[in-house]
């Protein structure tokens, strides 16, 4: 699946889409409540009002004034091998991303960067991979832009073992390896493509705003985790570190994203994955 936004283009490699298992996220998204936003079947919702969710990773190609296109790749999934994750079915993955994105032109080598909208667990996994027991860059040409908030959040923290394991084998073997580039929530990373902070989710959590030749998309990462969060912005998800802030964030970003033409790519959302959100009653409705 493949967008073009100008001269940008962005693809999405997905790693694995499931129906149902997610009102633990969203634990006020019931079937009764889910079932009269009839927009959301057939790409968000079945005709029970399960949910539909996906982890997938965004390849975002971008001019580069005549030399190679820039190759950016944004989040990067679960990861294969892994352990330690308090989601059993997140540990030990064996799945093919990696062919996947090969087949889809993009071989782990020609990817020049690496953006992390937060450091969660399903946005860091593929940052390393396995090789002789040991975690290694999976992308050895790239530079990994993470958040500075977010990078030191993460470091050192000893609440939770599950998210030091995340640390431990998906990002701080990048920054040992000297790949790490550490920036603020509202860094350019090109011409055409620039980071917004949309806080709440994580304390340094960012979106990627996408404007090329007068045409506009956004990568929302995770301050919407489902459309539904877009018929109710009011929906937090228990993973969020805030949950008023990231209420605040998405009422913002949505008045703002219904007020002209942009394609809006959610990092969760299956299906489509992609459209323009409209004014709907006293929230919005995304059409896709
Ligand atoms: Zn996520």
């Amino acid at each position: 699946m493949k967008w073009r936004i100008g001269k940008v283009t962005v693809t999405k490699i997905v790693e694995t889409e499931v129906t149902g298992g997610s009102r633990f996220i969203l634990p006020q998204a019931t079937y009764e409540e889910i079932l009269p936003i009839k927009w959301l079947q057939p790409h968000f919702a079945d005709e029970r009002g399960r949910l539909k969710m996906s982890i997938h990773a965004l390849v975002v190609e971008a001019p580069n004034g005549g030399k190679t296109p820039r190759r950016i790749i944004v989040d990067t999934c679960l990861g294969n091998d892994k352990e330690g994750r308090r989601i059993p079915t997140w540990n030990n993955l064996q799945g093919p991303f990696l062919q996947d994105l090969a087949t889809a032109g993009f071989p782990r080598e020609s990817i020049d960067t690496v953006l992390c909208t937060h450091l969660h667990v399903d946005h860091v996994g593929w940052n390393t991979m396995l090789a002789n027991g040991k975690w290694v860059p999976t992308f050895p040409q790239a530079r990994y832009l993470m958040g500075r908030t977010e990078f030191h959040r993460w470091h050192n923290q000893h609440e939770r073992e599950d998210m030091a394991a995340v640390f431990a084998d998906s990002v701080a073997p990048v920054f040992d390896a000297g790949l790490v580039q550490l920036v603020e929530t509202d860094h350019r990373v090109c011409d055409e493509i620039s980071l917004v902070p949309t806080l709440g989710h994580t304390p340094g959590h960012v979106s990627v705003r996408i404007s090329s030749e007068g045409e506009e998309a956004l990568i929302t990462g995770d301050f919407m985790h489902h459309p539904c969060q877009i018929a109710h912005p009011e929906w937090s998800s228990t993973a969020d570190s805030d949950p008023t802030m990231a209420h605040a964030t998405r009422d913002r970003m949505l008045a703002e994203l219904s007020s002209r033409p942009v394609l809006v790519i959610g990092t969760h959302f299956a299906g489509a994955t992609a459209g323009r959100i409209v004014r709907d009653g006293d929230a919005y409705r995304m059409d896709v």
